[in-house]
C-alpha cells in the first residue's frame, strides 16, 4: 500500500482527553480515533491490526473444535428475564421499539445461546458441542477509561460449550485453558492464569492476566505459578505464597485479555436445556463460557509492547511486515523493491510521499511501529544495498536484496 494514499495521516501531537497509553498511541498513529468516550472508530491500520488478532482466535477456536456462528446483538427481554438478568446486570443497555417491546443489546450471550442450543440438542450424541462468535458487544460502563481498555462498545470472541457430564466440562475447561495460553502467546503477549470468584458452581473461575502499570486489576501471584485477583485473595504484602509455602508473594497490576467460567447448569436450568442420557432419562447440559476481548487485547498488547517512539507490533498482528520509506528522490530503485516485495506475497507500506523530510518519515516508521524498516536513499544506492532495521531493536543493517528477503522471509 502506497502511503501517500492511506486514508489517515499521523499527529504531532498526543491527544489531550486521553490518559492511557495504548488510545494515545493508536490515535497519534492513526489506527483508531474516538467518536465518544468509550467508543472509537477503528481505521484502515487499526483493523487491519484487529483483523489479524482475529484470524488467530478464529484458528485457535476451530483448532479446538468450535463452531462459528453470528448471533443477533438486539434481544428481546423476555430472555434477560428467563435468567433474572434482566434486573442485575448493572450495565445491560435497555431500548424500546417503536411498537413498545423491549428489548436489550447483548453485553454477552447466555441468553441466546442457550435457547438456541436447546433446538438442536436431544439426546447424549449430540454433546460435546462448541459454538462461538466473535462480535461487537455493549456494556453501558459508568467509567469507560483508558482508550480501548473498557469501551462502551467492543470487539469479543464468545464460546460455549456444552457437556453430558461436570467431568466432560472439567476436562474441556483444563483443555481451554492450554488453548488460551497458546493464543496470547501467538498475540505476542505474555499471560498469567489467575483464579477469580467462580459463581454458584464452582469454587474459582480463571481469567487471563498481563502484567501492566496500567492494568485495572491487581493481583498477587508467586513465581511457582501461583496466581489470585485481589478481588478475591486475603493475602497482604509480604505475606507467604500459599502454595509453595517458600516465596513471599508479589503484588503486580495487570490487564485481563480472557476469561473462562464453568457454568454449569446456571443457564440451562432457567431455558430447561436437557438431553437424553443412554440411560433415557432426562439430565440437564453442562456448560462453559469462554471470553477473549479483541480490543482490549489490541490495547494490551502495546501497554505492553511501546517505546518512548511508538508502537512495536509483534509481526503476527503488525499491520504491514515492512515499512519502505524513499529518502529523497530515488523514486525508481524504491518502486523496484517494492513490486520485488509485493511479488513475495510481502505486506508492504510504502512511503512513497514526496515533500516529507527523513526525519518526519523516520519518526512515523517509529510511531506506526510496523516491524521491518526498510529503506531506499541515495546512500544505499550506491553501496548497491538496503538499509534495514527491525523496530524492536536498535542496530541498522545494510544489506543486499537477497540478504533482505532472506531475513524478512523467516
Ligand atoms: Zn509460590
Amino acid at each position: 500500500m502506497l502511503q501517500s494514499q492511506l486514508f489517515t495521516k499521523t499527529k504531532k501531537e498526543f491527544p489531550k482527553d486521553e490518559e492511557g497509553k495504548n488510545a494515545k498511541l493508536l490515535i497519534r498513529a492513526g489506527f483508531i480515533e474516538k467518536l465518544m468516550p468509550g467508543v472509537y472508530s477503528f481505521l484502515p491500520l487499526g483493523l487491519k491490526v484487529l483483523q489479524n488478532i482475529e484470524n488467530i482466535i478464529r484458528e485457535e477456536m476451530n483448532n479446538v473444535g468450535g463452531q462459528e456462528i453470528l448471533m443477533p446483538v438486539l434481544q428481546p427481554k423476555e430472555n434477560w428475564q428467563q435468567t433474572g438478568r434482566w434486573q442485575t446486570f448493572n450495565a445491560l443497555y435497555k431500548l424500546k421499539s417503536r411498537e413498545g417491546k423491549e428489548l436489550a443489546l447483548g453485553p454477552t450471550h447466555e441468553e441466546v445461546v442457550v435457547p438456541l442450543a436447546k433446538k438442536f440438542i436431544n439426546s447424549y450424541k449430540d454433546l460435546p458441542i462448541y459454538l462461538y462468535q466473535i462480535q461487537t458487544k455493549f456494556r453501558d460502563e459508568p467509567r469507560p477509561r483508558s482508550g480501548l481498555l473498557r469501551g462502551k462498545e467492543f470487539l469479543m470472541k464468545d464460546f460455549y460449550s456444552f457437556h453430558e457430564s461436570t467431568k466432560d466440562l472439567e476436562n474441556f475447561y483444563e483443555k481451554m485453558k492450554k488453548v488460551y495460553l497458546e493464543t496470547f502467546k501467538r498475540l505476542g503477549l505474555e499471560t498469567k492464569i489467575v483464579e477469580a470468584s467462580g459463581g454458584s458452581f464452582s469454587k474459582y473461575s480463571h481469567e487471563f492476566q498481563v502484567l501492566s502499570s496500567n492494568g485495572e486489576d491487581e493481583i498477587i501471584y508467586c513465581d511457582c505459578g501461583f496466581a489470585q485477583n485481589k478481588e478475591i485473595c486475603g493475602l497482604r504484602k509480604n505475606d507467604k505464597c500459599p502454595k509453595c509455602k517458600r516465596r513471599t508473594i508479589k503484588i503486580a497490576r495487570a490487564i485481563e485479555v480472557g476469561n473462562i467460567f464453568k457454568l454449569g447448569t446456571k443457564y440451562s436450568e432457567p431455558f430447561n436445556l436437557k438431553f437424553k442420557t443412554k440411560k433415557g432419562d432426562e439430565k440437564l447440559v453442562e456448560m462453559g463460557c469462554y471470553g477473549i476481548g479483541l480490543s482490549r487485547t489490541m490495547a494490551a498488547i502495546i501497554e505492553t509492547s511501546s517505546d518512548e517512539k511508538g508502537i512495536i507490533w509483534p509481526e503476527s498482528v503488525a499491520p504491514f511486515k515492512v515499512h519502505l520509506l524513499e529518502l529523497g528522490d530515488q523514486k525508481k530503485q524504491a518502486e523496484e523493491i517494492y513490486r520485488t516485495l509485493q511479488k513475495a506475497k510481502i505486506d508492504v507500506l510504502f512511503d512513497d510521499r514526496q515533500e516529507v523530510s527523513a526525519g518526519e518519515k523516520f519518526a512515523d516508521s517509529d510511531l506506526l511501529g510496523i516491524p521491518y524498516r526498510i529503506v531506499v536513499s541515495e546512500k544505499t544506492i550506491k553501496a548497491k544495498k538496503f538499509e534495514l532495521k527491525r523496530r524492536s531493536e536498535k542496530k541498522v543493517k545494510l544489506v543486499t536484496q537477497k540478504e533482505l528477503l532472506k531475513t524478512i522471509r523467516i
